[in-house]
């Protein structure tokens, strides 16, 4: 298992309250502690990044188009660009770097709320554009996303609905923010949680996911992996252990196929160890 990790990630703060840096810096010093292997990243370029989002949306995080009714300008802050490409380019150097042994984005923002417009702490799709740079460059033929997230990756369904080479599974607790995806579209299929959700009711519902998998049978899986399905998560309502993680990591690994994973949310103080336990399943 390879940690595809930037210190430089801790440098920028959200304007949330949540989505903080201490999450990637404190999950990075209990995997070093494990003797995981760490790498860097580089920032993904406009090339790879324009698969997925329009020149507009880029034009917004570079601060050069100050009208745009793609975001909220209140919660744009300087130099995201910066930040949101490198970890972009974690996903792509996971996606990369899986076809030896798994892999796991430690990046943040994270990126699942991104799609055509920006939100949810997130500026650009980065499992998207990942998948869709796998695709073009023949690295994979079909490719199954999973997000555990506790919220419906949104951005990621707008993303990728519709086309067949990828299969869109989003777990996640209903009703909750996005308010969105409910049903099934196309390639995309969402799979509904209620609040309070315990491990066994959860994992039952898991397994529907994973059959849906098999049932494409894709040649590389990609995770949104979030862990605000944590029973003491500040945001998520779901009732998830720390060892469900390795659980959920264990019946990921049992697919057999190069998998790569990229974090998105896990806003608890217990994310490094819902983390940990999540990659020892996975491996
Ligand atoms: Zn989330």
């Amino acid at each position: 298992m390879k940690i595809i990790y930037s210190k430089k990630c801790g440098e920028f703060f959200d304007k949330s309250e949540e989505e903080l840096p201490y999450r990637i810096l404190k999950t990075a010093k209990l995997l070093r502690k494990n003797n995981f292997k760490f790498i860097q990243p580089q920032k993904a370029t406009e090339k790879d990044i324009l698969r997925v989002h329009s020149k507009e949306h880029l034009d917004v995080l570079k601060y050069e188009k100050k009208d745009s009714p793609l975001v909220d300008y209140a919660t744009l802050h300087k130099n995201i660009f910066d930040y949101t490409t490198l970890s972009a380019g974690g996903a792509i150097l996971a996606m990369e770097k899986c076809f030896e042994e798994k892999t796991f984005s430690l990046m943040r923002p994270p990126g699942h709320h991104a799609g055509k417009t920006i939100g949810g702490f997130c500026f650009l799709n980065n499992i998207s554009i990942a998948v869709k740079k796998a695709l073009d460059e023949k690295k994979a033929k079909k490719v199954a996303i999973i997000d555990i997230d506790v919220h419906a990756g949104n951005g990621t369904q707008e993303m990728v609905l519709g086309d067949e080479r990828i299969l869109f599974c989003s777990i996640h607790q209903s009703p909750k923010y996005p308010w969105t995806c409910l049903t099934n579209e196309k390639n995309c299929f969402n799979f509904l949680v209620k609040k309070k959700t315990r491990e066994k009711e959860y994992l039952k519902i898991f397994e529907e996911v994973i059959k849906k998998v098999k049932e494409f049978n894709p040649d590389l899986i990609a995770v949104s992996a979030g862990f605000d399905t944590f029973k003491k998560d500040r945001i998520g309502s779901i009732k998830l252990e720390k060892k469900t993680y390795r659980k959920i990591g264990k019946i990921i690994k049992s697919l057999n196929k190069p998998t790569f994973s990229v974090l998105e949310g896990g806003y608890s103080n217990y994310l490094p160890e819902c983390v940990l336990n999540y990659i020892i399943g996975l491996q």
